[in-house]
């Protein structure tokens, strides 16, 4: 009972870690392709 409850707390702590600061790195990629086009937006 412990243990999968310390799995579960693992895995939602892993899954945000991965997924907050990949949706960073999309959105700041986005953004710095759009300066490529459009340089005065
Ligand atoms: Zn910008």
């Amino acid at each position: 009972m412990r243990k999968s409850a310390g799995y579960r707390n693992n895995l939602r702590f892993n899954w945000r870690v991965m997924m907050v600061p990949s949706s960073l790195i999309d959105y700041v990629v986005a953004h710095e392709l759009c300066h490529v086009v459009h340089k005065n937006h």
